[in-house]
């Protein structure tokens, strides 16, 4: 909190990101009522979330022709990972993803051998610098331009100390853009998953998940079973209110995958893998979720559809960033997804920080009651520090 770069680089995030959402609410109305829409739409996966996961999976199979997997914890999705990528070295491009941070995805994968390459230029900064990242869509905000050009540097990207973001960028696309073509392996997480069809959303905005997903011959999707929608349509309305409430709406691209590369122009027989991937696996991820579902206060975070809000307009994340925070999550969605994914004993402590000024929740397309989630938690930890 005394690091003065880190305070300039919290400072420069608030007063991008919280006027560009405010403006996007204030143009498109409709993405509040839509937001309504997908909080209802969740509450019915979550009413019956066994029968969606089942179907989803019967989906990703039967209809998006793909494979399909489910993983309760960790350790049973590296496995699921391992066994396709397969025990030669691979080259790997990565999108940028939260659940994969979840189970340490690319820390396990270079201690494999293989070679990854986070491809959102703010998470390839993460990567490089070992760090976790600051902001649930903007990793590596605290970063300044001399920052990013000396870690860039040290993985032989062509920049120098003095440049600035203009001369940054092409650099990290041409030095990025020949693991696109080299790599065997393609890994994204997603916006949302439709239970009915099998499709999948990603939002994006610098093009780097259709080049990490289409170009390698292979695509792994790691997606955590909150992503799920009862129909493609309500899938797609989850993208939308996530992008509005980032404030990056409308979105450069949202990304629907629905199956593997195809084609059928000769005599009507399907070939797999003519441009895009010829195998699509896709894992649906537990992660804790579905005991979060038991109870009704952390239950609420399952509302989240990580758009970033709460945590640009919370006085504590304004000052501390993610250093406020668990192994993944921080600022106020953090004391929820920490508690989910972690464990409420390290989530408890986090809670001490919090304010209760209610910020969050009113800046929450999900309406997900973050203060709720640390009266319990605050609870938990004073009870747990009396015994
Ligand atoms: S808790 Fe709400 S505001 Fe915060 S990231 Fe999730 S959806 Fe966005």
């Amino acid at each position: 909190m005394e690091d003065p770069i880190l305070q300039e680089g919290l400072r420069r995030a608030v007063k991008a990101s919280v006027p560009a959402t405010n403006r996007a609410l204030q143009s498109w109305p409709y993405l509040a009522e839509l937001a309504d829409y997908v909080r209802k739409r969740k509450e019915t996966v979550y009413s019956n979330i066994d029968y969606y996961i089942d179907e989803t999976l019967r989906a990703i199979k039967e209809k998006a022709k793909a494979n399909a997997y489910f993983a309760s914890n960790k350790d049973e999705a590296l496995k699921i990972i391992d066994s396709i990528i397969g025990n030669e070295r691979k080259t790997i491009v990565k999108a940028k993803s939260m659940v994969t941070e979840e189970i340490m995805l690319r820390e396990h994968l270079t201690e494999k051998g293989h070679e990854i390459y986070e491809t959102d230029l703010g998470e390839l900064l993460i990567q490089i610098a070992k760090d976790k990242p600051m902001h649930v869509i903007a990793p590596a905000c605290h970063l300044t331009k001399e920052r990013a050009a000396e870690l860039l540097s040290s993985i032989g990207v062509k920049v120098t100390k003095g440049m600035d973001a203009e001369k940054i960028v092409p650099e990290v696309r041409a030095f990025l853009r020949e693991k696109f073509v080299k790599a065997d392996i393609g890994i994204s997480g997603a916006n949302s998953i439709a239970s009915d069809t099998g499709a999948f959303f990603l939002v994006f905005n610098e093009g780097n998940i259709s080049l990490a997903t289409t170009l390698p011959p292979v695509h792994i999707a790691l997606i955590s079973i909150d992503k799920i929608m009862p129909t493609i349509t309500d899938a797609f309305m989850q993208a939308v209110v996530q992008s509005g409430y980032a404030g990056l709406y409308p979105p450069t691209y949202i990304y629907m995958i629905a199956g593997p590369s195809s084609t059928a122009d000769i005599e009507y027989h399907r070939v797999y893998g003519v441009h895009g991937p010829r195998e699509l696996h896709i894992i649906l991820y537990d992660g804790g979720r579905k005991e979060a579902l038991k109870n009704p206060v952390l239950k609420e975070q399952l509302f989240c559809v990580k758009c970033g809000r709460c945590e640009f307009v919370c006085p504590i994340w304004n000052i501390a960033g993610n250093v406020w925070g668990g192994r993944v999550y921080g600022g106020p969605l953090g004391m929820g997804w920490t508690s989910i994914t972690e464990g409420i004993e390290k989530a408890a402590p986090l809670s001490m920080y919090c304010l209760l000024c209610g910020a969050c929740k009113e800046a929450c397309p999900g309406k997900v009651d973050m203060i709720k989630i640390a009266r319990y938690l605050k609870r938990e930890y004073i009870e747990k520090i009396r015994k």
